[in-house]
């Protein structure tokens, strides 16, 4: 039995060669390079290690709504002490509060109305993430009791705190203020049903920060 030959086209295969297609980490990599080529700002020498600073700070601040007050009630007129409040504090805040430093050595001061308070400027110093954005809060504690001038702030039997952070805003300040230890200024003032149903008083790392400083140097 013949075989037929079937006859078929011949078809030259071309290989063309391509680059690889670069991964988009090194694309990344590539792109944060030529940042750092481009960038002017003078890296900062530490005795240690190499801060770069200059960076734009990409997380808004929060808005200054105007102090509001809650409504009268029992826990309101009682108000807290900075004691009670570092003692409602849970620990882990308190352990974070070690890295937080002041901007300038917080002073003791007077309010509009003649309270003493202090002021800080807070910022977290992260040893494992030295080239962070620095990101600074206005924290502010304020001693309310009467004849109180003299006193130093953590012998007052009434405080005011505030800072501007997230934590603070989302966690403490209607808490607080449900307390009588703060006034609505950051939030917009709904509970905190998830964060702190029980409307717990407390403070945040800056605050526990900025109250160690008032302890240790009788502000
Ligand atoms: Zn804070």
């Amino acid at each position: 039995m013949a075989i037929k030959k079937i006859k078929t086209q011949s078809v030259k295969k071309k290989r063309t060669t391509t680059k690889p297609k670069k991964s988009q980490a090194i694309r990344d990599a590539e792109k944060a390079k030529e940042r750092k080529q481009k960038s002017k700002a003078a890296p900062l020498r530490s005795s240690i290690r190499i801060k770069v600073q200059g960076i734009p700070y990409k997380l808004r601040k929060f808005e200054n709504l105007g102090a509001r007050k809650l409504p009268e009630s029992y826990y309101t007129m009682q108000g807290q002490s900075l004691k009670s409040l570092i003692r409602n504090t849970p620990r882990l805040f308190v352990n974070n509060a070690v890295d937080v430093e002041p901007h300038r050595m917080p002073k003791r001061s007077f309010t509009k109305g003649g309270k003493p308070a202090v002021k800080g400027i807070m910022w977290t110093n992260d040893p494992f993430r030295p080239d962070r954005v620095r990101r600074y809060h206005e924290t502010y504690i304020v001693g309310l009791d009467a004849k109180g001038e003299e006193k130093p702030l953590y012998k007052h039997k009434r405080v005011l705190v505030q800072c501007t952070c997230e934590s603070y805003i989302y966690t403490y300040e209607y808490a607080n203020a449900w307390h009588g230890a703060a006034y609505l200024i950051y939030s917009n003032g709904e509970p905190p049903v998830w964060m702190n149903p029980s409307f717990a008083p407390g403070m945040c790392k800056h605050l526990i920060a900025l109250s160690k400083i008032v302890i240790e140097n009788n502000l």
